[in-house]
């Protein structure tokens, strides 16, 4: 992972990335009692901020945490962030903990003061070698919780499953559970066969990857039916081409699935496509 840049915001407050400090009794650090965002950024520009901070809004819900912030406060932080360090192709992480208590009990007392803490990255964009061998990716049985629609720091599982692929020679872990399609372990997935693009539906089992929109919308772009279904494990073999999306990856071709090829094992023409459009809508939305 790329080094965080030197300006990191603490509590409404930008300041040296070296001098960030927050107390080990944040219940963030205790209990992962806490939320983030990762916003991709090109030429300075936050890509679909309003829905990353709606999102945000959405876990901050979940957790019963009031949002510090309101929407103007938000964006102007993540642009005072943005600008702080030289702006760019950036990732920006925000997150949200329900703050510190001294002491350790689970039920947390009311009204702690958040403890609000963001930095950012360069986003390095793939070279012209990444983007025609793809990535490889490896099915794996989800063994997260329940909520997976909430983005809470606690990603233990997500840690220990990409591990295990990467220790397998994968790029990404393709979560399965009850015998059918869940997510990757931090992206969205799409699947094409014969032409037919697909995709599963919102659920408590998966995120509602902000990609997936932006997917979406540049399918709509090139006039691609998207279904919205659920995919059932072994139709995965099967498939012409799998992407994944997210944030800091875009969309990405899986071209090997546990060591087999995905279709002729190189990035299919519908991705080539969706890639294109892709850089063509980041370009509408956040400038040259
Ligand atoms: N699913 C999971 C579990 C993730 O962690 C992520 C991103 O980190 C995604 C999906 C993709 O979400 P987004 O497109 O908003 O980055």
């Amino acid at each position: 992972m790329p080094e965080a840049l030197s300006t990191t915001l603490l509590n409404g407050e930008l300041i040296a990335t070296h001098e960030a400090r927050i107390s080990p009794f944040d219940r963030g650090f205790l209990f992962a009692d806490a939320v983030y965002e990762v916003v991709p950024c090109s030429n300075g520009q936050p890509l679909r901020m309003d829905a990353h901070l709606a999102r945000l809004a959405a876990s901050l819900d979940a957790l019963g945490l009031s949002n510090p912030y309101s929407t103007a406060r938000w964006r102007e932080l993540l642009c005072g962030l943005i600008e702080a360090n030289g702006g760019g192709n950036l990732g920006v992480y925000l997150q949200v903990t329900r703050g510190t208590s001294i002491g350790r009990d689970f039920l947390p007392p009311p009204a702690l003061e958040p403890t609000v803490f963001g930095f950012a990255w360069r986003l390095v964009p793939p070279t012209p070698e990444q983007l025609t061998r793809g990535l490889a990716g490896v099915t794996l049985e989800d063994i997260r919780w329940l909520r997976c629609d909430i983005k809470s720091t606690a990603l233990l599982a997500a840690v220990m499953l990409r591990r295990q692929a990467a220790e397998r020679g994968g790029g990404e872990a393709i979560l399965v559970r009850d015998e059918h399609l869940a997510e990757g372990s931090s992206s969205a997935v799409f699947v094409v066969k014969n032409g037919l693009i697909a995709t599963p539906p919102a659920s408590c089992k998966r995120l509602p990857s902000i990609t997936r929109q932006v997917v979406g919308d540049v399918l709509t772009a090139l006039d691609l039916p998207l279904e919205e279904r659920e995919i059932a494990t072994n139709e995965l073999t099967g498939m012409n081409e799998i992407w994944i999306a997210s944030a800091t990856r875009e969309a990405c071709a899986i071209t090997r699935l546990d060591g087999r090829p995905v279709g002729d094992g190189c990035p299919g023409p519908v991705w080539h496509r969706v890639y294109r459009e892709f850089q063509i809508l980041k370009q509408r939305e956040c400038g040259a």
